[in-house]
């Protein structure tokens, strides 16, 4: 299996993290996971702005452009023999003796490798049950970093009741899933907290806002306050691995009728053709 390392390929066994990586005793770093179907990656320019956002949001430089970051994707999947999966790309602040400061002399670490991943098929047909949790996380979750011990304790928790994804609720209001933005339809009209630091805006997310008039919703960014997430006709989580996600349970109680909504089912397809638009765009 061959990495990416700053500027160069190489073959994973080669590539050691040092013990005084910040990535590693801070967090302090962040990264980027986008989806490739059949070695074509999808909303790549979406996911390189949002990864070049977050690095500058916490003032670590990219080490080469983006525009040789997104070659050099390519040569990923060009090495490999994976044909869909994800791509996770890490940048750090780099290697230096700890200290809470910003070294002068550490370069940036940025790695990336592929992951074979399968659509989830199973959940994207049934549906999911959720449960709703505190959303414990800091007031800048806008940024992609690679802290995200709150967001594995959610998902864990979910896990421990028998659900897949746990809904974070700030203030008696709904934010987003743990590795998901949430959307609830209510007569027609479709809600979603606005894109600001309480959430991470997802490249899903806005593929999923550009398909809304096509399938008769309106758009309505606002916070759905928790009471009113029982409510909802119809509820779904939106994440480059979870795609367009029913979810039918939400605290052990049934969303809408308990299935998969019309609304929904019809976004589904709609962005399933958006995938294979993307790659017949891309494939000559
Ligand atoms: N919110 C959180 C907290 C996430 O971890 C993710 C997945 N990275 C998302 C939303 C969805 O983002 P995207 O559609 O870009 O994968």
């Amino acid at each position: 299996m061959y990495i990416l390392y700053n500027d160069t390929i190489m073959p994973r066994h080669l590539f050691r993290v040092d013990l005084e990586d910040r990535g590693y005793q801070f967090g302090d770093g962040i990264y980027e996971v986008i989806r490739f179907y059949d070695r074509v990656p999808f909303e790549l320019e979406a996911h390189l702005r949002r990864l070049a956002a977050s690095a500058e949001a916490i003032r670590i430089p990219l080490p080469v452009s983006l525009e040789r970051l997104g070659e050099n994707i390519g040569k990923l999947i060009g090495e490999n023999s994976i044909q869909s999966g994800i791509i996770y790309i890490q940048l750090t602040r780099g290697v230096a003796p700890r200290g809470h400061l910003f070294p002068a002399a550490a370069q940036p670490v940025l790695t990336g490798y592929l992951t074979p991943v399968e659509r989830p098929v199973a959940h994207l047909e049934q549906g999911i049950a959720a449960i709703t949790t505190e959303d414990i996380r800091w007031l800048r979750v806008d940024i992609k970093t690679i802290n995200l011990l709150p967001n594995i304790l959610a998902k864990q928790q979910a896990h421990e009741a028998g659900a897949h994804e746990a809904i974070f609720v700030r203030n008696g209001t709904v934010t987003e899933g743990s590795s998901s933005n949430l959307f609830g339809i209510r007569d027609g009209v479709c809600y979603t907290h606005p894109a600001n630091h309480l959430i991470l805006n997802g490249i899903t997310r806005q593929v999923v806002l550009r398909l809304l008039n096509s399938v008769g919703l309106k758009l309505r960014e606002e916070a759905i306050p928790h009471t009113e997430l029982y409510r909802m006709d119809e509820v779904f989580i939106t994440s480059t691995v979870q795609e367009v996600c029913p979810v039918i349970r939400i605290d052990g109680q049934p969303v809408g009728e308990g299935k998969p909504g019309a609304f929904t089912r019809a976004l589904q397809s709609a962005f399933e053709q958006a995938i294979g638009t993307s790659q017949s765009a891309a494939t000559p």
